[in-house]
């Protein structure tokens, strides 16, 4: 299946990722992507960018050097409210909003009670990274509840890296699959790249997805349909 988007991409704003925009858009280019996001992550991650970034980012073209470039942030969890680290008027200024649990920003101990929060706010597109074994949640829950609020699920490259901060992803991806075909819920490959050479690098989570026989239609960036719905036309804001 062709992979006609990567939103979970970072660059040297967000203070730990090593390259710039226009590196990652000349990978995305040679990789022959058609959509390119930029999520940096949100202000309250140390050492990422101030509010304003986040603001400007309308000044950039909508098409760079013939990629699709999409406007967003990896927002920070700050508690169980589900309550994200920027405003509604400046997540209004941007194409989607990834929201993901990080541990220098989150308070909180029920994990599931904080992501069906953060599916009620109709700017988050995307959880990032809950199959994160150091934040369990309960994956049936919140997959249903993201399938009714159109809320993504994303399934994370990185997170199944050997050397990945994050606990025993390899052990709850499967789980979060399942959950996922039961709810019939739509899915978001993301590569959390740091580094350009990462963009759209999806194998491990790919390897995964034919393993277990997931859904292919159930996977938004192989469907030029869903990426529409549910990104363009930001389904979840036209809710009723
Ligand atoms: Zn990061
Ligand atoms: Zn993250």
């Amino acid at each position: 299946m062709k992979n006609l988007i990567d939103l979970h991409v970072h660059t040297i704003s967000s203070g730990h990722a090593y390259s710039t925009l226009l590196e990652n858009i000349a990978f995305a280019k040679n990789n022959n992507l058609k959509y390119l996001g930029i999520s940096d992550h949100a202000p309250m991650m140390p050492g990422s960018a101030h509010v304003f970034y986040f603001n400007n980012l309308a000044i950039l073209p909508s098409i760079i050097d013939g990629v699709d470039c999409l406007k967003g942030v990896e927002l920070n969890i700050i508690n169980e409210n589900g309550d994200v680290d920027l405003s509604e008027s400046s997540l209004n200024r941007l194409d989607y909003a990834i929201a993901s649990i990080h541990t220098p920003c989150f308070e909180g101990k029920d994990i599931t009670t904080t992501y069906l929060n953060a599916c009620n706010n109709k700017y988050i597109t995307i959880l990032g990274h809950i199959e994160n074994g150091k934040y369990p949640c309960d994956f049936d829950k919140v997959c249903a509840y993201a399938s009714k609020t159109n809320t993504l699920i994303e399934l994370n490259n990185s997170s199944l890296k050997p050397h990945s901060s994050r606990v025993d992803a390899n052990i709850h991806m499967p789980k979060l699959l399942n959950a996922c075909k039961n709810n019939h819920t739509y899915v978001l490959i993301g590569s959390d790249a740091h580094f350009c050479n990462d963009i759209a690098n999806f194998s491990l989570v790919e390897q995964l997805i034919e393993e277990y026989a997931f859904p292919k239609e159930l996977v938004v960036n192989y469907d030029m349909e869903l990426i529409e719905k549910f990104i363009l036309k930001k389904a979840k804001l036209n809710l009723k």
